[in-house]
């Protein structure tokens, strides 16, 4: 069996620990499915890309929408980061978990009108706005409020992150952004704008990249735009290379932010900007763990089965992107492997966790952890099949706290009125 250990998620005595705290007692406590996030490696995610970028004048903006819990935007609040909101419902999390207006930003496609007043209203620090018809909206909505918009404005770099097309952001055909070709006519005709600060230049070119080079050509784009830009006198005080950073989910070669921060500090430093990040999912997946129980173990005659109590309505990311997670036993102790399909109790085919798996060969009743399920997971979670969203829980050192309780069936139907 492949399995998957580190220093937040190790085995002892063949049991399987979050920090000091071991996993089987939460699934106890608090049943299953049930997420479990280890404190201690966000917070050293976070240091280390502090730390990387030590020498040059930046700031993180954490992509809550990567793990939404408030807890967790609290914490990288906490720690020091700014956040990255997507929406009107991340921006309320955000109030909710006690972070500051002026340490958002405000990003996303195609932000409503309320959203885009939401956010001038309490004085977000940054809006990034992704097509000139937006920019003339907000504009439009600055000057209604009397307002002038703190602006940024996403490029679509045209280059492959060479990453799932579904998480692929800065190619030209991407719904992302506006065309690098026409930047320079934009950016000119934006400040002209009455009601626009003209504040900085963006970019998220995808998630889950694992290769430096992307970023380093996309940056060379956009640091060449800021000194165009600086000829007809429009100077930007900020570029905003967005988030992507790949984790290893299996054997993924990634590189570190160490590397990351040596290949991009030499491209970004021509330029006398501030830097931003906005990294998600580097910040959080390898911190998380789904804890399950296994329902039944069955063999049909093509294949055999582990039917587990977490679904594709806990984690999605196997079923949309035929992502790869680890799923690993709670207890080791068969050392026999079998190959299996890892599927939930949704009616769909397309509900599994993993396919073919070589796993060691677990019974009824057994507890098993989808690994590396800090990221995209629990935000990721539906109600299909009316299937209650699971609880998560924060390990500490040696204690566990639940950070959300597992919903109810009252609150899923809490909106519904019996009309007939
Ligand atoms: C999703 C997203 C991020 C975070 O991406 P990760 O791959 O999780 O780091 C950052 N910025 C924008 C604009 C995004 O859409």
């Amino acid at each position: 069996m492949n399995y998957f250990e580190s220093n937040y998620f190790t085995y002892k005595n063949s049991d399987l620990f979050c920090e000091n705290v071991n996993l089987e007692e939460i699934a106890q406590n608090v049943g299953t499915p049930v997420f479990v996030y280890s404190k201690k490696f966000f917070t050293d995610q976070f240091k280390a890309f502090e730390n990387a970028f030590k020498n040059i004048n930046h700031k993180i903006f954490y992509a809550s929408k990567a793990n939404y819990n408030i807890n967790v935007i609290r914490l990288f609040n906490q720690l020091g980061a700014g956040i990255d909101v997507n929406s009107a419902g991340e921006f309320y999390r955000a109030i909710k978990a006690g972070v500051l207006p002026k340490d958002m930003i405000m990003t996303g496609v195609g932000k409503t009108d309320e959203e885009i007043k939401l956010s001038l209203e309490n004085n977000v620090s940054l809006i990034k706005a992704e097509s000139i018809q937006e920019i003339h909206q907000i504009n439009l909505l600055a000057k209604e409020m009397d307002k002038i918009a703190p602006l940024a404005i996403r490029v679509n770099p045209n280059v492959d992150a060479a990453t799932h097309p579904y998480i692929s952001t800065g190619l030209a055909e991407n719904k992302f952004g506006i065309d690098e070709t026409l930047a320079m006519q934009i950016f000119t005709e934006a400040n002209k704008l009455t009601n626009i600060k003209l504040l900085g230049i963006d970019m998220h070119i995808g998630s889950q990249i694992t290769k430096i080079q992307p970023f380093v050509d996309a940056i060379s784009k956009l640091v060449s735009i800021v000194e165009k830009l600086k000829e007809v006198n429009i100077n930007l005080t900020h570029i905003d290379v967005g988030g992507g950073l790949g984790v290893k989910y299996n054997d993924e070669k990634t590189f570190t932010v160490d590397e990351f921060a040596k290949a991009i500090i030499p491209v970004l430093s021509k330029t006398k900007c501030e830097i931003f990040f906005e990294p998600g999912r580097f910040l959080t997946a390898n911190g998380g763990a789904l804890i399950s129980k296994v329902l039944y173990t069955k063999e049909n005659l093509a294949k055999n089965f582990l039917v587990v109590d977490a679904a594709m309505t806990d984690l999605l990311r196997p079923s949309i992107y035929g992502a790869y997670h680890h799923i690993q036993p709670l207890k080791l102790k068969d050392p026999k492997d079998i190959i299996v399909d890892v599927v939930g109790p949704v009616c769909e085919s397309g509900d599994f966790l993993a396919k073919n798996r070589n796993i060691s060969a677990c019974e009824k009743n057994d507890l098993i952890a989808v690994m590396s399920a800090g990221a995209y997971g629990m935000v990721m979670a539906s109600n299909y099949n009316a299937r209650r969203k699971p609880a998560e829980v924060l390990v500490d050192g040696d204690t566990f706290r639940i950070i959300r309780e597992r919903e109810t069936f009252e609150q899923q139907i809490q909106n519904e009125k019996i009309v007939i």
